[in-house]
């Protein structure tokens, strides 16, 4: 699954999975473009992967912004693998859901990734080498749960919008897929995991615990790589059971 020598902007890169995707990345040979709203954070990152003989290099980008978009793509015209990986995931219940937090989670988890696919498939087809766009969705977008109308309901179009866009960019060689983690253990959740409601929520994972970043790498290289060069328009669960959990 080697990605040597390819270009591979991963969008929210600053913390989380999109961090660790970037390391990992730079690790399987990829030349990693790390693309955040703080600069400051990926630059750090990008020299720790730079120092353990990695390639990366940063770009400023908002994901809800086209011009940020464009510019990122004219700044580094030779994309071939996309990580959409930027993502919020605010909870409220659907009563209390104001609209302009709605606006925002569409905005960020559906809208941000179209415009950067866009931008990545307008460049592969120019160039005519193809490409891999894989967007990151969740589980909550093939099941649900409360709290999180928005969030939810960002992931499921995010899932329909990647069989849209491989259907139609297939003819260029782009391949489009959508991986779906379930619980994830990050810097961000982990206080929520060690109370009750997280443990027993963990407990309703047929696998028991939550996923581990590195328990998505294989997944993630799998659709980003040549090792997936006949796949396109899938989802990938990956989350230690719990979609089929018992009802
Ligand atoms: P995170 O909050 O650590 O990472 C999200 C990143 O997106 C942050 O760096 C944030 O700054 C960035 N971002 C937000 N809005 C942006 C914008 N407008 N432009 C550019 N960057 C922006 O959370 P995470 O857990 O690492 O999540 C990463 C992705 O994985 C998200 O899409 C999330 O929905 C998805 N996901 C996470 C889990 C999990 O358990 N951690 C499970 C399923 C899916």
């Amino acid at each position: 699954m080697d990605l040597a020598g390819k270009t591979v902007l991963v969008t929210g890169a600053s913390s989380g999975l999109g961090l660790h995707f970037s390391k990992m990345l730079a690790d399987n040979g990829a030349h990693v473009v790390l693309g955040a709203r703080r600069i400051d954070a990926i630059e750090e990152a990008a020299e720790a992967i730079r120092c353990a003989a990695g390639q990366a290099r940063t770009i400023a980008l908002d994901v809800t912004d086209s011009a940020s978009v464009q510019q990122a793509f004219e700044t580094y015209p030779d994309v071939s693998v996309v990580i959409n990986n930027a993502g919020i995931a605010p909870s409220a219940a659907a009563l209390d859901l104001e609209e302009a937090e709605f606006e925002r989670v569409m905005t960020t988890n559906l809208k941000g990734v179209l415009l950067v696919a866009q931008g990545a498939a307008r460049q592969m087809r120019e160039r005519g080498t193809g490409g891999s766009i894989v967007n990151i969705a969740s589980i909550t977008g093939l099941r649900v749960a409360g709290q999180l109308a928005a969030y939810a309901t960002s992931k499921a179009a995010v899932i329909q919008l990647t069989k849209v866009l491989a259907l139609e960019w297939a003819r260029y060689g782009i391949r489009v897929n959508a991986l779906c983690p379930g619980y994830i253990e990050t810097p961000l959740n982990a206080e929520f995991f060690a109370t009750e409601a997280g443990k027993a929520l963990v407990n309703r994972i047929p696998q028991r615990r939550l996923g581990r970043p590195g328990e998505l790498d294989g997944p993630l290289l799998l659709l980003a790589s040549d090792a997936g060069s006949y796949i396109t328009g899938t989802t990938l669960v990956a989350d230690g059971g719990h979609l089929i959990s018992s009802l």
